[in-house]
């Protein structure tokens, strides 16, 4: 069966003007099938919200393609694209600013029903109720105002939002990462439950792995714009291939102090390098411990080196 979403070749680069280009995404594959959670990871910078921005097309790509059910969202135009857009929505970061606080949490929740024709009068406020209570908030919130609700209520606004024309795929950009991590358990759970609810696919965008571990099918691990490797969770976890992937699990404190510890803490040298002036070969190697010559002279391939798992690295 074709994926929900195939994302071939993906690329979006700025230019700065003065000859300055900014490779923010640069060649990225993966796909997500239906009804699966994709994970893309990476530290601040890395790419991985212009990815989500580009896929969802509030960025226009300057290469490759994105398809959804099969057709290229970067080609649509008129009445194909509005019909597009009901199919895949956006949950962002900041649930402080991305709600407008001059409306009420029922005309916020109904903004899609109303842009694409759903219902209105009685059916529409049916619709909102319903979409308040599924994600755990109640009726009487519609009247009221983003800045009554705590940060957990607010992002549950903002997937009620998400949620009222249907959606196919949500991509959510680091959706818990301004949350008290108090919440954050809590929204993943209802991010999950929505999910078996509805059927919905997610491309969840975070910035470490302990984040994405318990929602994602597969992961994507992101860095200077490019993915360095692409598997199952649990083969990311138990095998990781890219020097860059290990260091990042290694950082993740392992909860149980009765079990042995049997991942050596990785501290890497150096800082992430401007994504303006990346390094020659491979744009890890300023950083990674096992770099050896023809790290700078060549950039790996990204390749699948076992079955469904994908990395870019000299070492494979
Ligand atoms: Fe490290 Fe070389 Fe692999 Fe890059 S290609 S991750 S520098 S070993
Ligand atoms: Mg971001």
């Amino acid at each position: 069966k074709r994926p929900l979403l195939e994302v071939n070749g993906l690329q979006k680069h700025f230019n700065l003007g003065g000859g300055k280009i900014l490779k923010a995404v640069d060649n990225l594959n993966f796909s997500i099938a239906e009804g699966e959670t994709f994970g893309l990871v990476g530290e601040s910078g890395c790419g991985k919200s212009t990815a989500g921005r580009t896929i969802i097309r509030l960025y226009e790509a300057t290469g490759g393609e994105v398809l959804f059910g099969g057709e290229n969202v970067h080609t649509l135009s008129g009445r194909k694209l509005h019909e597009f857009r009901r199919h895949m929505q956006m949950v962002f970061q900041d649930p402080y600013a991305s709600l407008n606080p001059r409306m009420t949490v029922g005309n916020i929740i109904a903004e899609g029903i109303d842009i694409h024709g759903l219902g209105s009068g009685r059916k529409r406020k049916e619709r909102v109720s319903e979409l308040l209570d599924a994600v755990g908030l109640n009726e009487e919130h519609a009247t009221r105002f983003p800045h009554e609700f705590s940060g957990g209520q607010r992002q549950r606004i903002g997937i009620a939002r998400a949620l009222a024309i249907d959606p196919r795929l949500i991509i959510a950009d680091e959706p818990i990462s301004a949350l008290d991590v108090s919440v954050q358990a809590q929204v993943v759970n209802l991010f999950k439950r929505l999910q078996k609810e509805r059927g919905l696919t997610y491309l969840f965008i975070a910035h470490d792995l302990a984040m994405v571990k318990h929602i994602s099918d597969r992961i994507g691990v992101m860095y200077l714009g490019k993915l360095v490797e692409v598997t199952t969770s649990e083969e990311l976890y138990a095998n990781p291939l890219h020097p860059y992937t290990q260091s990042l699990l290694s950082a993740i404190p392992i909860p149980d102090p009765n079990v042995e510890r049997t991942r050596e803490r990785i501290i890497l040298e150096g800082e992430i390098p401007s994504p303006l002036n990346p390094p020659s070969g491979c744009p890890f190697r300023t950083r990674c411990p096992k770099a050896m010559p023809e790290c700078a002279a060549s950039m790996p391939a990204f390749k699948e080196v076992q079955p469904g798992h994908f990395t870019a690295c000299h070492l494979y």
